[in-house]
């Protein structure tokens, strides 16, 4: 069961946690418009847009390297489409 922490964070789950993930983003591939606001906003640069359209037929965002991320949901934050959820 997922428990929210605030605004599109949840609290890791303990499969991840007993892998030593501390934090990950998880993206709705077809609820994406490939805006790319989430591209600019990742401190890491973690996050890069696909080459196949999604079902919405936009180019959508994805993460690079999920084991880089801190968790700190600015990419969340700025999507206008709340296609982003934030675990940590
Ligand atoms: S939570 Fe932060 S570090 Fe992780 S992908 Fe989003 S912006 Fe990047
Ligand atoms: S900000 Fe949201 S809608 Fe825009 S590319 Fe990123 S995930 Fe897709």
């Amino acid at each position: 069961m997922d428990f929210l922490r605030s605004h599109q964070v949840f609290y890791n789950q303990q499969e991840d946690i007993n892998k030593g993930i501390l934090a990950k983003i998880v993206i709705e591939r077809d609820r994406c418009k490939g805006c790319s606001f989430c591209v600019d906003a990742c401190p890491k640069n973690l996050i890069t847009i696909e080459e196949e359209l999604n079902i919405q037929g936009y180019l959508p965002a994805t993460i690079k390297d999920n084991n880089k991320c801190t968790g700190c949901a600015l990419c969340a934050e700025v999507c206008p489409d709340v296609a982003i959820e934030v675990y940590k």
